[in-house]
């Protein structure tokens, strides 16, 4: 038989290559800016046009190139940070695969301008899918700059797989802060489609993220030093009480460069065990640095993972300096919250209530929140939660409040809502068990038992609560009339530059849904106005519960703004399983329920309800 094997061209070898480096217009983003660190660039210039997919560009004041070194840069295995296999553990690069230019040249068209400080002339190279079609001497400043155009433009199928502008966008945004931030001392500015996203400033660390996470952040940031000989421990951690539902601020550095790492996450989560909420994640921005050597950086082809020597060291090291600087800040309790107090309280002692604990953490989570008063009321439902005591049914109106509203303010959608109530609830309720005294029963603080004509209903109460705020705020969000409550005093929220621009894109939903903004400045997010069953207290979670929304979702071909609206404030604002209501909030819960269009439900397409017939009953007892 014939010999089949062929060695591929180095053009499809590149190609392939490329699939493994660049997933994705921000992978060329992370390749360019590494590179440009590399050159000892001090300023670093990125822009960026349709998210990347038709322009990434990055110019630096780098060392630039020579002649041979600018044709060279584009060669698979071309690189100048490493001579041998041995120098692969004492990396002081990002790069050293020479994998990146030759990839990203074999699927897009780049343009490269470099001149080196000594020369009086530049180079200037242009390649279209691995081919060079011009070499011209150039003049140009000392330093690189590398166009990427049309990326993908030889791979259709490639092309077509990349997300929506605002997903793009996102990943570049999240690449450049994660370079910026390991390098405070080189200043970084991002265009978009010619207007500025980050203009950051040589700075020291603080001042790097204040810059790129807003003004508030600075407060928030209790410092991190540890200095031993395996570790050396740098930077900052998120007080408590700023904990976020989302994940996005979490930020490892290694020698400089960004990680995951689940397990040293993990040292983190255990050395904030007990300050803050479950389901809320600590800030942090946190510099390592470890000997070279002790490391491997080629597991990964795009280098967010590493290997470590002794990871368990580390870990121990990690959580117990966050640990330390916590308490040094007073920010921990002192107390040990593991304890059963009442092991160490004095007899005379034991009947008197606890005083205040004076250290403060994270403000909405209390330990010794069951029976005191005094403690600042819990963030999440707090007025069912806190009033109920006194006023047995003064929560509760806040609840459906919404449904009341709308009767009043568009009789006509509500009739007909109600009219369908009737009909589906009429064959379903038996009138005498309802019109009995006990109609439900709360059981577990978590589901609603009605009995029904066939049998009995259990209803999952915050399922049940979400679908009936989802078509409520669906209404008004695409509704004509649309209802808010004055504030008072306007409501002022800080928000990261990108996080302002995401609200900034959902404005008039959050209009159409009864906010009302008289400010919308840079970062500042001025709000006069509130949805009537948005209370004030919960605003900035439920916003930052909404951009945490926006960022994970992916969206498809039936993603709308209105919708996901819709599901995140009802989701932030439904009534938790564990909070116990009252007999006329559990009958209003199961009315309400069933006067929705789609009860079955609940907005993310989980039952809301189950039923159990008198024979599925009976069969039990046989
Ligand atoms: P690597 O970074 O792994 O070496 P690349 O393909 O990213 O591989 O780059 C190849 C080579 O091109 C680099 O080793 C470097 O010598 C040169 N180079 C790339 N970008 C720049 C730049 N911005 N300034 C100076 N030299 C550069
Ligand atoms: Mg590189």
């Amino acid at each position: 038989m014939a010999d089949i094997i062929q060695l591929l061209p180095d053009h499809v070898a590149n190609q392939i290559a490329a699939g493994e480096v660049v997933q994705r217009p921000a992978s060329v983003v992370k390749e360019l800016l590494e590179n440009a660190i590399d050159a000892k660039a001090e300023t670093i210039k990125l822009l960026v046009k349709d998210a990347g997919k038709t322009l990434v560009q990055v110019i630096d004041d780098g060392v630039g190139m020579s002649v041979t070194d600018a044709r060279l840069s584009f060669e698979r295995h071309a690189t100048s940070k490493i001579r041998s296999a041995e120098d692969l553990f004492q990396l002081n690069t990002k790069g050293f695969r020479g994998e990146a230019l030759a990839s990203i040249a074999a699927i897009a068209h780049v343009e490269l301008k470099t001149k080196q400080e000594q020369d009086e002339v530049g180079t200037a190279i242009t390649i279209e899918g691995s081919e060079v079609v011009a070499q011209d001497i150039i003049v140009t400043p000392t330093g690189t700059s590398i166009a990427v155009k049309h990326l993908f433009f030889n791979i259709p199928a490639r092309r077509n797989f990349l997300k929506s502008n605002t997903v793009e966008t996102r990943h570049i945004i999240d690449e450049f802060q994660r370079v910026a931030l390991a390098h405070p001392s080189i200043s970084f500015v991002m265009y978009h489609n010619g207007s500025e996203v980050f203009n950051l400033p040589q700075s020291n660390y603080r001042q790097r993220i204040v810059n790129i996470f807003g003004p508030k952040t600075n407060e928030k940031l209790v410092p991190v030093n540890e200095d031993t000989d395996v570790l050396k421990i740098s930077g900052f951690v998120g007080k408590p009480e700023y904990a976020k539902k989302s994940r996005g601020e979490q930020f490892f550095f290694v020698n400089h460069r960004f990680i995951k790492s689940a397990y040293l996450n993990h040292a983190i989560t255990a050395a904030f065990e007990g300050l803050i909420k479950d389901g809320t994640h600590a800030s942090y921005f946190l510099n390592l640095e470890v000997n070279p050597q002790t490391i491997d950086i080629n597991i990964h082809p795009t280098k967010t993972e590493i290997k470590f020597d002794d990871e368990h060291t580390l870990y121990a090291i990690l959580r117990a300096s966050v640990k330390h600087s916590l308490g040094q800040f007073n920010i921990a309790p002192v107390l040990d919250f593991d304890r059963d107090a009442n092991l160490d309280t004095p007899y005379d002692y034991s009947n008197k209530s606890a005083s205040t604990p004076t250290i403060e953490v994270d403000r909405s989570f209390n330990p010794f929140d069951t029976e005191k008063q005094s403690t600042p009321p819990s963030k999440t439902y707090s007025s069912s939660y806190s009033g109920r005591k006194e006023t047995p049914t003064a929560g509760w109106e806040s609840l459906y409040v919404g449904m009341e509203s709308k009767g009043t303010k568009s009789a006509n959608d509500f009739s007909e809502m109600q009219f369908e109530s009737v009909e589906s609830t009429a064959s379903m309720f038996d009138d005498s068990q309802l019109s009995s005294k006990q109609s439900s029963y709360q059981l577990q603080n978590k589901y609603v038992l009605s009995a029904i004509k066939s049998g009995m209903l259990v209803i999952d109460q915050h399922r049940a609560h979400q679908r009936i705020l989802y078509e409520e705020f669906l209404e008004y969000i695409t509704g004509k009339n649309t209802v808010s409550q004055q504030l008072l005093f306007p409501l002022q929220i800080q928000l990261s530059k990108q996080e302002h621009d995401i609200v900034l894109n959902l404005k008039s939903d959050l209009e159409h849904a009864g906010f009302v903004f008289q400010n919308f400045e840079n970062q500042m997010v001025e709000i006069i106005g509130l949805p009537i069953n948005v209370p004030e207290s919960e605003v900035s979670i439920i916003l930052e519960q909404l951009i945490s929304d926006v960022e994970h979702e992916v969206p498809d071909a039936n993603f709308s703004a209105a919708d996901l609206l819709a599901k995140s404030l009802s989701k932030s604002l439904a009534i938790k399983s564990g909070q116990s209501l009252t007999q006329t909030e559990q009958d209003h819960l199961v009315n309400s329920l069933f006067a929705c269009k789609d009860p079955n439900v609940s907005p993310t397409n989980r039952p809301t309800f189950i039923t159990m017939t008198v024979d599925e009953l009976d069969k039990k007892f046989m």
